[in-house]
């Protein structure tokens, strides 16, 4: 893949590396091993980021666990918007283990995880609940337990992040260049 991508008037530059994506969630993996040994844990991805950290994480989690989907949109081109619960995407289980670890993309301004924290926390009382994010804003990072990468505050596609839905495809991560 080319180490730059232009989209309408807009330059990304090639930023983490695939392979360095892969051994930090590897790492994040070995960790929730030790933290969850001899318990199991729920994990909850947000759609539609989450897809290729949550299936890169679960390759090497040994404990036993399960794994919801909750779909949230608030993102337009580069703009936020209120976030939105999509259409069938409550959660509906039934808490089997004491711990849920909830997988995002990106932590940017953190209103999207507050809320779905805040709505998690709602239905299930009483849950030892932890957010694993792939990467964070600096300013955002404290709302997490998990990450693989700070970044600065700047866009960035690739790896389950988007523009208006397209990129998510792309092995590595991609930042915008001003
Ligand atoms: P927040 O509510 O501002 O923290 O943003 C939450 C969601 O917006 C993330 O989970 C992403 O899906 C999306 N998002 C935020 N920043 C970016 C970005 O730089 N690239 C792609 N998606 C982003
Ligand atoms: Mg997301």
């Amino acid at each position: 893949m080319d180490d730059v991508i232009n989209y309408n008037n807009l330059s990304f530059t090639k930023y983490i590396e695939h392979r360095k994506i892969i051994s930090k969630i590897k790492d994040l993996s070995n960790k929730i091993n030790k933290m969850y040994q001899n318990e199991g844990l729920h994990i909850i991805g947000l759609l539609d980021g989450c897809l290729p950290t949550l299936n890169e994480l679960i390759k090497h989690i040994l404990i036993d666990f399960d794994v919801h989907m909750l779909k949230v949109s608030s993102y337009k081109g580069m703009k936020r918007g209120k976030i939105n619960f999509i259409k069938d995407a409550r959660l509906d289980f039934d808490i089997k283990y004491k711990n849920i670890l909830l997988v995002d993309d990106i932590i940017d301004s953190g209103k999207t995880i507050k809320e779905m924290k805040k709505y998690i926390s709602q239905k299930y009382l009483d849950v030892n609940l932890k957010v694993l994010s792939l990467l964070v804003k600096t300013t955002s990072k404290n709302l997490c337990e998990w990450y693989c990468f700070e970044i600065p505050n700047k866009y960035v596609i690739g790896y389950g992040m988007d523009i208006n839905n397209l990129f998510r495809e792309l092995d590595d991560i991609y930042i915008l260049k001003e």
